[in-house]
């Protein structure tokens, strides 16, 4: 395998700085309306925030990879006196809740780093700078990667079943050259 330069994206996030505002929901669900910017809904959003405010609590989580089956276990993290929800941490749209899931389709969200911005816009819209960006590039190995529409055929292999995904796929061809 070839080694080549791959570009890291990563958003660093400071639990001290975020006060909750929830722009960054807002404008993440927003910049994936369709039409774009057409609506906002922070179910839609592939950033997420635990908010607690008498707890004073606030934890910006991005949406990962799906997670077709629940975990055996959970966890729960204690940092700084304050306790958070259990799973709180985690990013994968998982069967065990309904936190990055499209509302209406049910299928998984995940954080695609605003692409073809310049820079992720949760991070532009943080006015605390509880977000910031970082870029880096790392030599990697050469690999090739499922594509979105292998990753949506995935998840909704996951949800419906092989065999009902073919049948519609072969009533949809069936329908086509009719
Ligand atoms: S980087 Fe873009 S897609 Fe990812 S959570 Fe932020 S606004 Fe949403
Ligand atoms: S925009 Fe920044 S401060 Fe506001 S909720 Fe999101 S991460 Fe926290």
């Amino acid at each position: 395998m070839s080694k080549v330069k791959k570009k890291v994206k990563a958003i660093k996030i400071d639990l001290d700085k975020c006060n909750g505002c929830r722009a960054c929901e807002m404008i993440c669900s927003s910049f994936h309306a369709t039409p774009k910017y057409s609506s906002n809904n922070p179910a839609r959003s592939r950033i997420r925030l635990i908010r607690e405010p008498l707890r004073d609590i606030y934890l910006p989580v991005y949406a990962g990879e799906n997670a077709a089956a629940e975990c055996m276990g959970r966890d729960k993290y204690v940092i700084d006196g304050k306790e958070y929800d259990e799973c709180g941490f985690c990013r994968a749209a998982c069967p065990s809740r309904d936190i990055f899931k499209e509302p209406d389709s049910g299928l998984p969200l995940k954080c695609d780093m605003c692409e073809g911005e310049e820079k992720p816009l949760c991070v532009q819209w943080c006015l605390t700078d509880a977000l910031t960006y970082e870029e880096r590039e790392e030599e990697v190995e050469e690999e090739e990667k499922p594509d979105e529409l292998e990753i949506g055929l995935e998840a909704l292999v996951d949800k419906y079943g092989l065999q009902k995904i073919m049948d519609a796929i072969a009533r949809k061809s069936m329908s086509k050259k009719g």
